[in-house]
């Protein structure tokens, strides 16, 4: 019994893993990203990063690059990096919003595979998710990003010693 009850997953590896799986499912080459709903321990709803449904994906078409440039300090230096992004996708966030109703958001928690940009960090913070539980950091836009949870009350917390299950994890161009 006791050896039964130590292999079990807890909540927050059952959910992110499911968060992983549906990782899976992304056709974009540069990243795949993974949401779940949760209220209340039930699986409200699963989302990845994707073109919107019957238009041409990232595999069918390549990514939609854009290129973008980023101020970085280093060693109390400014410096300008180019940086190139795929924007034919929707993120898997912004998908998770899309494709659940509000009252099924209320007090609930998300979790992510990737810690959110800014703007799904922003759009979360006024969709009634009350906790944001992610693995994979995302170093550019997590100042402001914590400050906004802050304000808004909401737990955003990591996942440390979280491993994802095996063959959900794909090699990514960086
Ligand atoms: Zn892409
Ligand atoms: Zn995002």
């Amino acid at each position: 019994m006791a050896s039964q009850e130590a292999a079990r997953k807890d909540w927050d590896t059952y959910f992110m893993d499911i968060a992983y799986m549906a990782s899976t499912r992304s056709r974009c080459p540069r990243r795949h990203v993974g949401a779940v709903l949760v209220q209340g321990k039930n699986l409200m709803g699963t989302a990845y990063n994707g073109a919107p449904s019957g238009s041409p994906d990232c595999s069918e078409e390549g990514c939609m690059i854009v290129e973008e440039y980023e101020l970085q300090h280093q060693s109390g230096q400014e410096q300008v990096i180019k940086k190139q992004r795929c924007i034919r996708t929707i993120h898997a966030e912004q998908n998770l919003l899309l494709f659940t109703d509000r009252i099924h958001r209320e007090g609930s928690t998300v979790y992510v595979t990737d810690q959110p940009c800014w703007t799904c960090a922003n759009m979360l913070a006024n969709s009634g998710v009350k906790e944001i539980v992610y693995h994979r950091a995302y170093k550019k836009d997590s100042e402001k990003v914590v400050r906004l949870m802050e304000q808004k009350g909401i737990l955003f917390r990591s996942l440390h010693h979280y491993s994802p299950p095996p063959q959900t994890v794909m090699d990514v161009q960086a």
